[in-house]
C-alpha cells in the first residue's frame, strides 16, 4: 500500500520538546512518532507504531526459529501468584497496584515468572512434555522512581519476555545458550552495537545472568570490559573482584593519627568540639563504631572521611539528603589549619559517582561495615566507612566503578570503562518459582521431577529508542532498513504535472513490487519535504525533482548522504 503524507496523521515539529535530554527523545517527538501523555506514557503515533511493530517482527522471527513458542497472558493480574512468590511485599513502590470493584487487590505485571510457572503447572504433567520455552510480545507496567528519555525507561512498556523449563541443570543450559545466540541475531539484525555483559559476580558461576547493552553515552548502567580477552561486566558484578582499596590501617603510621578511642558519637563530638570541627555532627545522630581518623598534610590525601553508622538509625535529615540512603559515607574536608574537619554530610555513592570520585570498596565486611576509599578527578583522595541494609560480603551493595586501566580478573590485560542501556537480560532462574508453586511433574522413573527454568527479557519498545540513539545526526533519524517505518520515501519536488504523473507512476511500480512507499505529494515546497524526510529517517529517499525533465530521478541515500541520478526507467531495479 502507498502511504501518502497528503494523508498521512502526521505532524513534524521544529523545536525540541522542552523535557527531552537525549538525541532519541528529541528526534522521535520531533518526527512524529510518539507524543507523551504522561511521565513514562507514550502514544505511538503511524510512524513510530510501524517501526516498534518491525522491532517485533523481528524479535518474533527469530523467537519462533529457536523454537519458543508465543502465547499472551494478561497484564491485568490478581495478587495471589505474586503474593505467594513475596513478590506483591518485594516489589514495592515499583508495581502498580489496583482495587476492582469487590474490593479484591489487582495489580499490573511488571514480568510474569509466576503466571508462567503457573501456566505450565497447569497444562503439563509428564518429563514426556519436556523442555519446552513459551514467550509473549507484551505491555509491561512499572511504576519506575525516574520514567527517563521518553520510551527509553517507560512506565508502560512492551517486553518480549520468555520462560523455559527444562527437567536437567544441562537443559537449563542449553536453553539458556540458545536464547544468548538468539538474542545475538535479533540485536544484529536490528543495527544495535552491544556488549554482553556478566551481570552477577563470579561467584554464582558467571554466566547464571548476562546483560546484553547496548552501546551508548547516555547509558544508565557502567560496564567494564577487556579487550585482550573479551571479559565484560556490569560494574554491579565486578564489585567484589574490584582490586583492594587502600586500607586505611595500611597507610604509613606517620602520616595517621588516631582519634583518642571513639566508640560513641558522644566521643567524637567531643574529640570534634577540641580539635574545632563543623558542628554538623551532634549527639542526636545514633552512631555506632566511629573512628575518626586525621593525616598530616602535605601528602596526598587532601580530603579525609570520618564516621560512619553502623546502624540505621541515624538523623532523618541527614539520609534524605543522601541520594541512596541505604547505603552512605561521611564525607569530610580538611584543610588543616581553619576548619580541620568540616562534616559536608552524608553523601551516597551515587553522589560519589555523580561527583567524579571513582571509589573502591573493601569487599571484607564486618557488622555491615566496611571501608571505603576513592579519589575524584583532580585526585584528591576520602577514605571512609560504608554501611547500609544491602551490605554484605556477596557484593549486593551497589558499589564501585571500575576504573578504566585496572587490571581485568582474568588477568589477560586492563579494563575499560563505558556505558550502556540495557536491552536485554537472560537469567538462569533455577526452581524459585517452581519450587514456590510446587511445580512437579511424573519422571521417567515415576517419581516427580521439578523443572528448572530461566527467564529471558528484551526491551521491544526500548530497543526503538536504542536505535534511534544509536542512527541519527543532527538533521534527524537514520533507521536500519531492516526495521525503518517504509522501505522507500518517494518525494516529488517539482511542481510539473508530468513530473507529478511520473512520480505517481514510480510510486504505484513500487507497490507492486511490494516495496512499501512513503509518498510525499504534498503540494509543500522541497526544503519543507527535504527537512521533513531528513527528520523522518527512512533509509532511501527518491526525489523526482528538476532531473526529471531529462528523465533522472535522484537517489538519495540517508546514512551515507550520497546521492545519485538515476533513468527513472532504471529506478525501480536500482531500488529493489
Ligand atoms: P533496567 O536495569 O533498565 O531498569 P531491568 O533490569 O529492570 O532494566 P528486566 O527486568 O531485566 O529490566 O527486564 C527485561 C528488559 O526489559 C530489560 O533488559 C529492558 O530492555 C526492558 N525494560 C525494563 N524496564 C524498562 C522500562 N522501564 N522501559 C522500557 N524497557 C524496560
Ligand atoms: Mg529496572
Ligand atoms: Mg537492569
Ligand atoms: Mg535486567
Amino acid at each position: 500500500m502507498i502511504t501518502r503524507m497528503s494523508h498521512l496523521f502526521l505532524r513534524t515539529l521544529r523545536d525540541d520538546p522542552s523535557d527531552a535530554e537525549v538525541a532519541s527523545h528529541k528526534l522521535l517527538v520531533r518526527a512524529g512518532y510518539v507524543r507523551r501523555i504522561a511521565p513514562g506514557v507514550y502514544s505511538w503515533l503511524p510512524l513510530g507504531l510501524r517501526v516498534l511493530r518491525e522491532v517485533e517482527r523481528v524479535v518474533r522471527e527469530e523467537m519462533n526459529a529457536m523454537g519458543a513458542q508465543e502465547i499472551l497472558l494478561p497484564a491485568l493480574l490478581p495478587r495471589e501468584p505474586y503474593e505467594t512468590s513475596n513478590r506483591w511485599t518485594e516489589y514495592g513502590a515499583g508495581l502498580f497496584r489496583l482495587k476492582d470493584r469487590k474490593g479484591n487487590d489487582m495489580m499490573l505485571g511488571p514480568t510474569h515468572e509466576e503466571l508462567f510457572a503457573l501456566t505450565v503447572k497447569g497444562e503439563y504433567n509428564s518429563y514426556k512434555d519436556f523442555p519446552v520455552t513459551l514467550y509473549q510480545v507484551q505491555t509491561k507496567y512499572r511504576d519506575e522512581e525516574r520514567p527517563r528519555a521518553g520510551i527509553l525507561r517507560g512506565r508502560e512498556f512492551v517486553m518480549k519476555d520468555s520462560y523455559s523449563f527444562d527437567l536437567t541443570d544441562e537443559g537449563l543450559t542449553a536453553s539458556y545458550q540458545a536464547h544468548r545466540d538468539t538474542y545475538e541475531r535479533i540485536l544484529a539484525r536490528l543495527g544495535v552495537k552491544y556488549v554482553i555483559v556478566s551481570a552477577t559476580s563470579g561467584a554464582m558461576g558467571g554466566s547464571a545472568s548476562e546483560e546484553f547493552l547496548a552501546e551508548s553515552e547516555i547509558g544508565e548502567d557502567t560496564y567494564v570490559r577487556c579487550l585482550e580477552s573479551g571479559y565484560a561486566a556490569n560494574v554491579e558484578a565486578v564489585k567484589t573482584l574490584a582490586p583492594a582499596p587502600i586500607p586505611f590501617d595500611g597507610l604509613p603510621a606517620a602520616e595517621v593519627r588516631d582519634t583518642p578511642g571513639t566508640e560513641t558519637i558522644d566521643t567524637l563530638v567531643e574529640w570534634a568540639n577540641g580539635a574545632d570541627l563543623g558542628k554538623t555532627v551532634t549527639a542526636a545522630d545514633t552512631l555506632k563504631n566511629i573512628m575518626v581518623k586525621t593525616r598530616v598534610p602535605g601528602g596526598e590525601w587532601e580530603l579525609l572521611a570520618i564516621g560512619i553508622p553502623g546502624d540505621r538509625e541515624v538523623d532523618e535529615k541527614r539520609l534524605e539528603a543522601s541520594l541512596e540512603p541505604a547505603e552512605y559515607v561521611l564525607i569530610t574536608e580538611t584543610d588543616f589549619k581553619n576548619n580541620p574537619f568540616l562534616v559536608k554530610g552524608y553523601i551516597g555513592p551515587k553522589a560519589l559517582q555523580e561527583n567524579g570520585v571513582r571509589y573502591l570498596v573493601d569487599p571484607r565486611v564486618v557488622d555491615g561495615t566496611s571501608w571505603i576509599t576513592g579519589a575524584d578527578e583532580e585526585g584528591k583522595h576520602y577514605v571512609g566507612l560504608v554501611a547500609g541494609r544491602d551490605f554484605t560480603p556477596d557484593g549486593t551493595i551497589e558499589a564501585a566503578e571500575v576504573r578504566d586501566g585496572d587490571p581485568s580478573p582474568d588477568g589477560a590485560g586492563a579494563l575499560v570503562a563505558a556505558r550502556g542501556i540495557e536491552v536485554g537480560h537472560v537469567f538462569q532462574l533455577g526452581r524459585k518459582y517452581t519450587d514456590v508453586f510446587g511445580v512437579d511433574v511424573l519422571g521417567e522413573n515415576g517419581k516427580p521431577v521439578r523443572p528448572t527454568m530461566g527467564s529471558y527479557g528484551i526491551g521491544v519498545s526500548r530497543l526503538v529508542a536504542v536505535i534511534a540513539e544509536q542512527h541519527h545526526d543532527d538533521k534527524g533519524l537514520r533507521w536500519p532498513a531492516e526495521v525503518a517505518p517504509f522501505d522507500v520515501h518517494l518525494v516529488i519536488a517539482n511542481k510539473d504535472d508530468a513530473a507529478r504523473e511520473g512520480a505517481e507512476a514510480l510510486a504505484a511500480e513500487l507497490d507492486k513490487a511490494r516495496v512499501e512507499v512513503l509518498f510525499d505529494d504534498r503540494k509543500a515546497s522541497p526544503g519543507v519535504k527535504f527537512k521533513d524526510s531528513e527528520l523522518i529517517g527512512i533509509p532511501l529517499v527518491v526525489v523526482v525533482g528538476r532531473g526529471f525533465a531529462e528523465g533522472n530521478v535522484e537517489l538519495r541515500d540517508r546514512f551515507t548522504g550520497e546521492s545519485r541520478e538515476v533513468p527513472v526507467d532504471d529506478a525501480l531495479a536500482e531500488i529493489l
